[in-house]
């Protein structure tokens, strides 16, 4: 399947997207997860990108559009992707159009996911990240906390707080999300690829995916 995943920061885009791989071996593309591993490295790239992130605020469109252009041409995702976090901006959506069309390939759908602000809010503060930047897999502290305290169930490093999941930066997140992600909803409707999800529950998105898909 190829699918964009819509919705706030917190609305559960990476957990539905490593749901959905399970299905048919689609792969996540999560440029928030490319960004940090760049960080982590201390990449051209990351060192570009760091006080952007670290603020809550969207790295230039540019920076994206080059990392999106190589990602979606790998071989992986002849299988299918599921774009989580990516667009973020219409420019980035308008590109990413004209990028598809260039290299042959049609989406099958955008999906919104859209959470109430309280449960997002809730859900940020109390998310913790496992800091390898290979495998960022996701806890919570109070839902779904790792086995070991502070350890990663899946590869055994060390699970934290993103720094851009302080009180301050995950409003600027939100807001930022507001100004410039919620008009991609207007725009994949117009598109023809709009589905909304009202749902907090990422099985119930899974469910409603899989029935639109047929
Ligand atoms: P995420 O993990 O998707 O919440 O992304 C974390 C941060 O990475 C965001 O707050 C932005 O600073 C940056 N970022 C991720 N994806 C994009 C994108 N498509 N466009 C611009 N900035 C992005």
């Amino acid at each position: 399947m190829k699918l964009i995943l819509l919705g706030a920061p917190g609305a559960g885009k990476g957990t539905v997207a490593k749901l959905l791989t399970e299905i048919d071996g689609s792969v996540q593309i999560s440029t928030g997860d490319i960004l940090r591993g760049a960080v982590q490295a201390g990449s051209e790239l990351g060192k570009k990108a760091d006080a952007f992130m670290k603020a809550g605020d969207l790295v230039p469109d540019e920076l994206i559009m080059g990392i999106m252009e190589e990602r979606l041409q790998e071989p992986d995702c002849e299988k299918g992707f599921l774009l989580d976090g990516f667009p973020r901006t219409i420019p980035q959506a308008e590109q990413l159009k004209v990028l598809l069309e260039r290299i042959g390939i049609s989406l099958d759908m955008a999906v919104n996911i859209d959470v109430a602000r309280d449960v997002i809010l809730d859900r940020l503060t109390t998310r913790r990240t496992c800091e390898n930047s290979k495998c960022q897999a996701i806890y919570n502290v109070k839902s779904n906390p790792p086995k070991v305290e502070g350890i990663c169930d899946k590869c055994g490093s060390a699970v934290v707080q993103r720094e851009d999941e302080t009180e301050e930066a995950i409003s600027n997140r939100l807001a930022t999300y507001n100004e410039k992600t919620a008009p991609l909803i207007g725009y994949y409707d117009n598109e023809g690829l709009l589905i909304t999800v009202d749902a907090t529950s990422s099985d119930a998105v899974i469910n409603a995916i899989k029935a639109k898909l047929g």
